[in-house]
């Protein structure tokens, strides 16, 4: 059964799909994307507008095809936040990471792929689309990662391509580098480490291995502690011959000058947009206790949203109930489980109290 037209050359492999859709749905407090809550202040918005001003009266002319202010840019971020010594040539920057995700299989997806499955769902679907074969490998039943096994089930696949991340989407859960290390060892291609929330991590980047492991890939993005992700800006930091292969499959000028010109411009603010992380953490660290008040569990994140079970009511029906009450989570497909993205302190109050006078009218209709 499908549901596209039979005279439609859809290729096959995308019939069965359904286009990504995380609920676009208003609420009081959106809590279902792992967006940061606090928007970019007044000046930087200012700033940025300046700069597009000036960027506008050139838009007849294609932009900077290579990026190459930009790229100096978040090379001088990570080495700033690693104490690593990346130059220009060892960063790639693209319409956020899934576009970073999407190029590394079209350049090195010939022989497959294996994630730690649950994880971003995004891997796994972009291999799809772009006919790069995947592999589904396992997670211990708590969801962390088996070194041992992850290493067998590597041997086994003979990727190309081997995905990790952390902190891992929708765990939080974290490795250590010395496991990423380990990795970097015995993956037959490449290692990449998808570092979407590192800036709320305080595990050491991969960034840091790239010289002595040249295989290991780190893929960045400004859509999560930078508050920047309306604005479409991942990258990715490796060495330069994965950079130089990138070029190869990119779309001329894939990267607007509007984009480059407004994360240069958020790049110069970076304090001020980090600044939010510590208080996404304390923030974090109150929801966990809430919710544990509640005798839910919670896994341990590092990063900011927080994955938990132990509720006796169907996840998609306690998803739908919180929305009712203007909270909107996410229900990622795991059974008896729901993920909550980390908001300001109105929005993490919001969705306690919404939790707990949910819990209490279940109980008291059980009596
Ligand atoms: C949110 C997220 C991304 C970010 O995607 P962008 O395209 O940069 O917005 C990448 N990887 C993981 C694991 C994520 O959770």
């Amino acid at each position: 059964m499908s549901q596209w037209p039979e005279w439609l050359p859809l290729n096959s492999g995308l019939r069965p799909l359904f286009p990504y859709g995380a609920p676009q749905v208003p609420a009081e407090a959106v809590l279902n994307t792992n967006e940061n809550p606090f928007p970019i202040s007044a000046a930087l918005a200012k700033a940025i507008a300046s700069r597009v001003e000036i960027v506008a009266t050139n838009l007849n002319r294609y932009p900077e095809r290579d990026a190459t202010t930009l790229r100096a840019g978040l090379a001088a971020f990570i080495n700033s936040l690693s104490q690593s010594a990346v130059t220009v040539d060892n960063i790639w920057a693209a319409n956020g990471s899934n576009e970073i995700i999407q190029s590394l299989f079209l350049a090195f997806g010939e022989k497959g792929a294996i994630g730690f499955t649950p994880s971003y769902s995004m891997h796994p679907l972009i291999a799809r689309v772009t006919q790069t074969g995947w592999i589904d490998g396992q997670r211990r039943a708590d969801f962390s990662l088996d070194i041992a096994l992850a290493k067998e089930e590597i041997a086994q696949a003979n990727p190309a391509l081997t995905f990790i991340t952390t902190p891992n989407n929708p765990t939080g859960s974290s490795i250590t580098i010395a496991e990423i290390a380990e990795l970097a060892q015995v993956v037959p291609g490449l290692l990449v480490v998808d570092e979407a929330y590192a800036e709320f991590s305080d595990e050491i980047s991969a960034v840091t291995l790239i010289t002595q492991y040249p295989n290991v890939v780190v893929i960045r993005t400004m859509s999560k502690a930078f508050s920047f992700a309306g604005a479409r800006l991942g990258y990715l930091v490796a060495d330069k011959a994965v950079i130089d292969s990138l070029f190869l499959v990119r779309l001329p000028y894939h990267l607007s000058a509007l984009t480059q010109a407004a994360a240069e411009v958020a790049l110069e603010y970076r304090d001020e947009l980090l600044g939010n992380v510590a208080a996404l953490i304390k923030n974090r660290e109150w929801v966990e206790s809430e919710l544990k008040k509640l005798h839910l569990s919670v896994i341990p994140s590092k990063a900011n949203f927080l994955l938990f079970s132990g509720f006796d009511i169907p996840a998609p029906i306690l998803w739908k109930s919180l929305l009712d009450a203007g909270v909107l989570i996410r229900d990622v497909g795991l059974s008896g489980y729901l993920r909550v993205t980390i908001g300001t302190e109105a929005d993490n109050k919001l969705f306690i109290q919404a939790l707990t006078k949910i819990i209490a009218d279940r109980e008291s209709t059980k009596k």
